[in-house]
């Protein structure tokens, strides 16, 4: 009888890929989808992964692997020993308690996230957004977090853009483990100038209260994981986790899909 299913899943596999030819959603190559795993602390990743994207791409991504700071998630060059605190670190304070990323800003991953962020390729939203949940499950007890709350955009760029990509990628940390995705907890309340190419100091002056929480009361002694697409210089993060603290969230702690070195 498993033969059976097995012979009939095959056949029924070899008609879908003969009627809808996988196409590989960064590169759009047709052939070639990944079939090699490659191990990390993330597992081994492109075995799901190569149902969305070719071998070429999959080998071009770069997860962060420890070793990593504690706190910040920084990747440490070598890549032995135990992880410890960056000087950064070492020498600043954080409002959010650990931030940790899938993997490096760099490669297809920088490719999948600029098409997805500003191509508006959608179909990009279930493979990025289940990487995030794969992060998540590896750097975190499901107790620990009970709300997931995205960057918010700015009204404007919301509707401009049609979309928040940091929404959809925290889609995929929420579902049956009861922890809830919260959209509108926290607002952007001014504009600010995108942030490539201005220096540490600047972001942080750009960014510092743009953000605000519209009902403290539902952010209150909870515990939050604050997603985004890319962790560069933690600027945003530590601004949106700032305001969460200050409305009485117990902690907050910041997952993103990719991350600057
Ligand atoms: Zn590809
Ligand atoms: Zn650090």
């Amino acid at each position: 009888m498993r033969a059976e299913a097995a012979f009939f899943q095959e056949v029924w596999q070899a008609f879908w890929a003969a009627v809808f030819p996988r196409k590989c959603l960064i590169c759009g190559k047709l052939e070639g989808m990944a079939v090699e795993a490659r191990s990390s602390e993330v597992g081994a990743w492109p075995e799901q992964m190569a149902v969305w994207f070719c071998g070429t791409c999959c080998r071009s991504i770069a997860p962060v692997v420890p070793s990593f700071c504690v706190r910040c998630g920084r990747p440490y060059a070598s890549r032995q020993g135990p992880g410890h605190t960056c000087l950064e670190c070492l020498t600043r304070q954080w409002y959010f308690e650990k931030a940790r990323a899938f993997g490096l800003y760099q490669g297809s991953l920088l490719e999948a996230i600029h098409r997805f962020k500003y191509g508006g390729k959608l179909s990009l939203a279930r493979p990025l957004s289940s990487l995030m949940r794969r992060t998540f499950e590896t750097f975190w007890e499901k107790e620990s977090v009970d709300m997931v709350v995205p960057v918010p955009l700015h009204r404007r760029r919301l509707r401009k853009r049609g979309f928040n990509q940091a929404y959809l990628l925290g889609s995929g940390v929420t579902g049956k483990n009861g922890i809830v995705l919260d959209g509108r907890a926290l607002y952007r309340r001014r504009k600010t100038e995108p942030q490539t190419g201005l220096s540490r100091e600047q972001r942080q002056k750009n960014i510092r209260r743009a953000f605000a929480v519209r009902w403290p009361e539902r952010v209150q002694d909870r515990k939050i994981l604050l997603v985004d697409d890319v962790f560069t210089t933690g600027a945003t993060a530590d601004a949106c986790a700032q305001v969460l603290m200050e409305a009485g969230a117990a902690r907050v702690d910041v997952l993103t899909l990719a991350r600057t070195v």
